[in-house]
Order: C-alpha cells, then structure tokens, then sequence
C-alpha cells in the first residue's frame, strides 16, 4: 500500500470514529508497505480520555509485534497529533509522521489540541494547570533502583 492507501484508511477510520460515537480522529502505523497497527478515536465510547487514534494505533502496532520501539514505523493520522500523541510518537520511536487536517482544524470544530499546544509552550508558573512537587526525596528512590538494575530494559 502506498502513502495515500495508509491516509486514506486513516481518514476512513476517523468517519467510523464519529459513527461509533468517538471524535473524527482515525491513524495507522505502517512500515515498509503494510499496516502494523490503526486505530480510531474512542474517548467517549471508550470512557477513555487516552484514547486518540494515534495512541490506540501504536498500542495495536506494539501488541501486534509484541515489542514498544515502533523505530522505521511512520504514522499516518488524519489530524496533527495533539501533544499527548506526539508524545506517545516520540517515546514509540516512530520515525515520521504524516497528517491531514490540522490543529487549526480541529481547534474550528471544538477539539482543544491548539489550546494544549500554547498552555504546553507557556512557562510552568503561567499555566493554568497548576503542577506542584511533593515527597522527590522519596520518589528518587525508584530512580536509584532503575539506575541500579543490570537487566534493565531501557527505552
Ligand atoms: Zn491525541
């Protein structure tokens, strides 16, 4: 399948997301000409705000090749990635991402992707999400034991 078949079948995802009673959003992981994982968006059926496209389609991709490093995958989403999926993208290793409609876009018919973007980008003490530190003396501890561990998988 070419990059337009992989669009196209994200595009026809997010329709079947909005049937189903989820947002327009639909998104495939491919990689050297075949589809590893799709997914379409699910928050509200779903009773999950995680699930987007992108991050249902990287967990689909992952559990189809039972492994968390998607490296070489190219993501095909019918939306700009809000920054929670472009987050998941990144930590997935995929290696580019292709989109359709944009921030903007969403942003026109209600979606908060835009807004996230700028709260994102603001500096923490002008957030209005307040993020506060409590008890690190005692989180660091995990820390030493991850930092520690001779088996460990890292990622
Ligand atoms: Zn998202």
């Amino acid at each position: 399948m070419d990059e337009a078949g992989f669009m196209r079948r994200a595009i026809a995802l997010s329709r079947q997301g909005v049937q189903e009673g989820g947002g327009p959003f639909g998104a495939v992981v491919a990689r050297d000409g075949r589809i590893l994982g799709e997914g379409r968006n699910a928050v509200v059926p779903g009773r999950d705000p995680t699930a987007h496209a992108e991050v249902v389609a990287i967990r689909a991709a992952c559990g189809a090749l039972g492994t968390h490093d998607l490296s070489g995958a190219v993501i095909y989403t019918s939306c700009e990635p809000c920054p929670m999926c472009l987050g998941a993208i990144w930590w997935a290793r995929i290696g580019e991402v292709v989109y359709a409609n944009d921030r903007a876009d969403a942003a026109a018919i209600g979606f908060d992707d835009a807004a996230i973007y700028e709260e994102v980008c603001r500096p923490m003490a002008e957030r209005a999400l307040p993020l506060r530190r409590l008890l690190a003396a005692e989180a660091i501890e995990a820390f030493r034991l991850w930092a520690g561990k001779p088996d460990k998988v890292p990622y």
